[in-house]
């Protein structure tokens, strides 16, 4: 309250000024429960605390080093990160998948262990990551469990994440990965049912954020099947359906229509979120006014199952430039969400629930 009051004396106070800078920096400490701050929405960002969907490895090639990523989440005042590794990893000699076109693209667990490494080496100060299981090969699910315990061998405590991992994604399409066969969507009992109950300290189910296109431009509910699948067998674990199910591929889904399908699926499965990571919801949707008024009216009415992030690929090319843009076109509708929802999605309250941490969002301060 103290602090609440003096932010509006140096609203109000110019001289001071540098009392001001101090109110409107967002740090971890405004999180942390019981914080009684609260968030201005007129002086500070209207981009997302929490990243949850960051490639920390590339397809190939060089990846942008730790502490480097960790100065952009400075810089940006994000928070809080899911550190994910990738799920289409391509030969050695390629960067990026469609520079390979025909170059076989498979996940692995290199980079799990990439990130564990470095998350040691290299814990950030300021920034809270969250390390998060890449490896799962959807389609071959024999050994994601044995694996699982690999990780928790070695690096115990330590992934209480996973994802992501492609359902189905066309883009890789070209490099040979194949839609998950549904008769496999049944073998995945093992792994899901210790995503469920993990060993360790924390009884907090771990999430599994899945890649699953909806479907193309000429089919556009040509892969729904498979998400409604998983759903329907793996109903009480928490899965976040990454970019709504959109992508490169389906770029004309009548925004009524998509709505309709994510409302019905949240509805009927309560442990259901959608992320809405990836500058295509900006480029082919939420740049629109029209078709954002939509989404806003959908997002405020479900702002409690909704996650925000980036979806950046940290390949050694890219700089600080390349993630600031990402985080301004994916953090581009937040600004017209309501109090709640901005607070909910953007402030990271659901991903606080969501993985029941000792965080709490700032209330938002009120006229
Ligand atoms: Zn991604």
């Amino acid at each position: 309250m103290v602090i609440r009051q003096l932010g509006a004396i140096c609203a109000i106070t110019l001289l001071l000024s540098g009392c001001i800078q101090t109110q409107n920096a967002r740090n971890i400490e405004m999180f942390k429960k019981g914080n009684s701050q609260c968030y201005n929405r007129t002086t500070m960002p209207h981009t997302f605390v929490v990243d949850a969907h960051n490639h920390f490895r590339p397809f190939g090639g060089k990846a942008l080093p730790i502490n480097e990523l960790n100065s952009y989440f400075e810089r940006l005042e994000i928070l809080f990160v899911n550190v994910f590794g990738i799920g289409q990893m391509v030969p050695l000699e390629c960067d990026y998948f469609y520079n390979c076109p025909s170059a076989l693209v498979k996940p692995s667990i290199k980079n799990d262990f990439s990130n564990a490494a470095n998350y040691y080496e290299h814990a950030p100060q300021g920034t809270r990551l969250t390390l998060s299981m890449s490896f799962p090969d959807l389609n071959a699910p024999q050994d994601i469990a044995y694996k699982m315990e690999l990780l928790e061998q070695e690096y115990p405590n330590t992934f209480t994440w996973m994802g992501e991992v492609n359902l189905v994604k066309q883009a890789l399409f070209i490099n040979r990965h194949r839609a998950t066969a549904i008769e496999n969507i049944a073998q995945w009992d093992e792994f899901m049912a210790k995503l469920r109950s993990p060993r360790g300290p924390s009884s907090t189910p771990i999430p599994i954020s899945i890649h699953a296109d909806i479907g193309s431009n000429k089919e556009p509910e040509k892969y729904l099947y498979l998400m409604e699948e998983v759903l329907r067998q793996y109903p009480d674990n928490p899965i976040v359906w990454v970019h709504m199910g959109l992508s490169r591929e389906l770029t004309n889904l009548d925004p009524k229509r998509h709505t309709e399908i994510l409302s019905r699926l949240l509805d009927k499965y309560p442990k259901l979120m959608l992320d809405i990571s990836w500058r295509v919801l900006y480029d082919e949707y939420f740049k629109h006014d029209a078709i954002r008024d939509h989404y806003v009216a959908f997002l405020n009415q479900y702002s409690t199952r909704i996650l925000p992030g980036s979806d950046f690929v940290a390949t050694d090319t890219k700089r600080f430039k390349h993630y600031a843009k990402e985080v301004e076109l994916t953090s581009y509708i937040n600004q017209f969400l309501d109090d709640d929802a901005f607070r909910n999605i953007a402030l990271g309250q659901n991903y606080f629930d969501l993985m029941n941490l000792d965080f709490e969002a700032p209330e938002i301060c009120k006229g």
